[in-house]
């Protein structure tokens, strides 16, 4: 997009977000996918139970959506395996983005574990690059953060212009709560990452995830730092 077709559409968030606010989800990716149709890109983490839904939604409601994972070479074994249980049962082509260097690459050019003393960094490599790379030929990305899901994410808008990725980012269950989740996942019989029954309710990757340790569901990422995210969902202020 030009910078005028930018400024243009990010004029009209304000209009869409009042419009869609209390709308259902799917009603709001329908629309989405009239208006951007191949433009559009769903990424999913295959660890929260949002990003789920939102992939059986897309699924049946969008299906010319573009649906790719980033895979830092640190995810959980139960994560690559639900990524895999998934394309064979919607029968979806879903896209791996990845980072620049692999894990022993990044050893070498930066230092061994990086995430243990530069986390903010190690993310910004193997998370946010990737992620930017893989927007950039899309014009509209739907993701599945809600309001409730983090304190940092209260202020979450149905629809918002991503000055970071310069596309139309959706987010079609902010306002869902944890309990609308999981009655959508049980209802439609929706698979979901095997950790979350064992009590965790962040999951990255399992070098920064442990079981929480208060009653902040985040409080189980990156233990011993301040960060609560990994920048993937931070615009520039
Ligand atoms: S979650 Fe940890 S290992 Fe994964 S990219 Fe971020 S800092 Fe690196």
């Amino acid at each position: 997009m030009t910078h005028s077709e930018c400024q243009a559409i990010a004029a009209e968030v304000p209009s869409w977000n009042a419009r869609f606010q209390s709308a259902p989800p799917q009603k709001i990716l329908a629309w989405a996918t009239e208006q951007w149709g191949k433009h559009m890109a769903l990424s999913c983490s295959f660890s929260g139970p949002a990003g789920m839904v939102l992939l059986d939604m897309v699924a049946t409601i969008a299906p010319a959506t573009a649906i790719f994972y980033i895979d830092t070479g640190l995810l959980f074994r139960e994560t690559y395996e639900l990524a895999a249980r998934v394309q064979e049962r919607y029968g979806l082509r879903i896209r791996v983005a990845r980072p620049a260097q692999s894990v022993a690459e990044q050893a070498k050019a930066e230092e061994e574990a990086l995430w243990s003393r530069d986390p903010e960094r190690c993310c910004r490599l193997r998370k946010v690059l990737p992620l930017a790379e893989a927007l950039a030929p899309y014009d509209a990305w739907v993701t599945g953060v809600r309001r409730g899901s983090a304190s940092t994410r209260s202020a979450t808008q149905v629809v918002e212009w991503s000055k970071k990725y310069n596309l139309v980012k959706l987010n079609p269950l902010a306002f869902w709560s944890e309990q609308d989740v999981w009655r959508y996942i049980h209802a439609h019989n929706v698979p979901y990452n095997p950790l979350l029954d064992l009590g965790y309710h962040s999951i990255g990757c399992h070098t920064c995830t442990q079981l929480p340790t208060t009653d902040d569901p985040r409080s189980g990422r990156w233990a011993g730092f301040g960060k609560t995210e990994c920048g993937l969902h931070v615009e520039p202020a």
